[in-house]
């Protein structure tokens, strides 16, 4: 275990890295392939929670912006969360992992409800944690869920898996001359009006002196390369 620069970190996944090529929803292959990256992690000692966002099914500003109730949209967005959340459980206990889906609005028919002690004890246990239904919560973000669970949980890193090898100076896909940052600390992402997370997201891991680190989770051994403490994607220092 010891051989590992985190101990116990907080992965978050976006909807959309679930959908790998399609434009909705789960690509099983994808999953399946995630869900092996983390069963190394957590098999190389790890203690892993995760936090899966909802984009790839509902976003409640999306449906807002087409008349829908914005906290009718929020929710729905949330209950997307909770369905990703199943699908990793469901891919990563065909592996052979322990997992349990706890979720910040009750519906514990299908999953535990988050009890902070208690998702710090499935950890311990050597369990993977899915965070599911962001903050429970509408108007925020599962990138705010992210890092109110990876300070709730002390976690030593949040990582956000993103379809982007990290943090530009400006936009990558119409920049050829982007310059990809290694290292930041909160100061310079907010002089230099960074996209990282979004703000209170970012506010969250900056006042509670949270690392982050951002990097491309298309690519396989990604998550190992940080745990053994390399420089992978871009480090938001604590
Ligand atoms: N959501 C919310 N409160 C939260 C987290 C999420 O209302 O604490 C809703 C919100 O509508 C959001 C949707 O769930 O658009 C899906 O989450 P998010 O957009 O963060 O997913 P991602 O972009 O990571 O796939």
């Amino acid at each position: 275990m010891s051989h590992l620069a985190h101990r116990r970190i907080l992965l978050k996944l976006s909807g959309e890295a679930l959908m790998g090529e399609e434009d909705y929803g789960i690509d099983p292959k994808v999953i399946g392939r995630i869900a092996q990256e983390v069963m190394e992690a957590r098999e190389a000692g790890a203690e892993i929670g995760l936090v899966i966002g909802g984009g790839n099914i509902f976003r409640g500003a999306g449906l807002a912006a087409a008349g829908m109730d914005r906290v009718t949209g929020d929710q729905m967005g949330m209950l997307a969360t909770v369905i990703n959340a199943l699908a990793m459980q469901d891919a990563l206990e065909k592996l052979g992992g322990k997992v349990r889906v706890m979720s910040a609005i009750k519906i514990n028919d299908v999953c535990e409800d988050y009890i902070r002690r208690r998702a710090v004890r499935h950890l311990e246990k050597g369990r993977i944690a899915i965070f599911a239904a962001g903050t429970g919560n509408p108007f925020f973000t599962t990138d705010s869920a992210a890092a109110l669970r990876a300070i709730e949980i002390n976690a030593d890193l949040l990582l956000k898996a993103t379809k982007v090898d990290g943090v530009y100076d400006k936009d990558p896909k119409k920049h050829q001359d982007a310059v990809r940052f290694e290292e930041l600390d909160h100061d310079e992402v907010i002089a230099r009006d960074l996209q990282v997370m979004d703000t209170a997201a970012f506010a969250l891991c900056r006042d509670h002196g949270i690392p982050l680190r951002v990097y491309d989770v298309s690519v396989p051994g990604n998550l190992m390369r940080i745990l053994r403490g390399e420089s992978v994607g871009t480090l938001v220092r604590g």
